[in-house]
């Protein structure tokens, strides 16, 4: 399917700010309002060079940014300041905002990176490096497919090499996704984003990062969404720092 028009959501909250597309995998959040302005008008430049209209409805007065987003080509939609999102926005995004309350944290799935190597079996791990390498290998709406092709063993490497802790938090990020015990559909994984291990693209896609060895590091699913969130340590979403001893 071509895409041929987008929809943004442009919202502020606690001093981080967001945008959000609702129909692809385009996000940019950032504590710094500037630099978030910055990377919208690129990424809208962008769209509009490739034909994709978009669309940008904002949940924060966009100040002199408005201007500079009409400029660049964005159909933009104000003066919803103050009002809350459309339940259906909102369902999408407030789960896994740094600002929600979760619940407690159920207890790690692995007490250790031994642990984990231990109990699970040399295929299943492979199979989680080949779904990892096969998603960084794939075309992005505004990025082409990378040069490098990466495999499931370079991804093995990247894991390996970090024995399972996340760059920057330094959590034993090995855990899969939450899903659905009968369904196996995706539940939502704020709760313990800090033990979800990711493949991180150190420079992003969209700024041009492709997949070469260099360029990537094993990372939680929480400090790989929020960089504002990256922090050494951090107890909260499940941060789990065994001394593991035995590795
Ligand atoms: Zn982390």
């Amino acid at each position: 399917m071509i895409t041929k028009h987008i929809e943004l959501q442009f919202r502020h909250s606690d001093g981080l700010y967001i945008v959000r597309s609702i129909r692809s995998e385009i996000y940019i959040s950032h504590c710094d309002r500037d630099e978030v302005g910055k990377a919208t008008v690129r990424l809208i430049k962008e769209l509009i060079r490739k034909g994709i209209t978009c669309r940008i409805e904002a949940y924060d007065s966009l100040g002199p940014f408005l201007k500079q987003f009409r400029d660049a080509g964005a159909i933009c939609r104000t003066g919803l300041v103050d009002q809350e999102l459309p339940p259906v926005a909102k369902r999408r995004i407030t789960w896994q905002m740094p600002d929600t309350p979760v619940p407690d944290p159920p207890p790690p799935v692995f007490a250790s990176w031994a642990d984990y190597l231990n109990r699970t079996p040399y295929n299943e791990r492979m199979v989680r490096c080949y779904a990892a390498a096969k998603k960084a290998n794939r075309k992005r709406l505004l990025s082409d497919a990378p040069e490098y092709h990466l495999t499931g063993k370079d991804v093995w490497t990247v894991i390996e090499a970090a024995k399972g802790r996340c760059a920057y938090c330094g959590s034993l990020a090995i855990e899969n996704r939450p899903s659905h015990p009968k369904t196996g559909a995706p539940l939502p994984w704020a709760q313990v984003g800090r033990r979800i291990g990711s493949l991180e693209h150190i420079n992003w896609r969209f700024g041009g990062g492709d997949n070469k060895l260099t360029n990537l590091a094993w990372a939680c699913l929480w400090c790989n969404t929020w960089e504002s969130e990256r922090r050494k340590n951090a107890s909260d979403h499940g941060g789990f720092y065994p001394t593991d001893k035995q590795t």
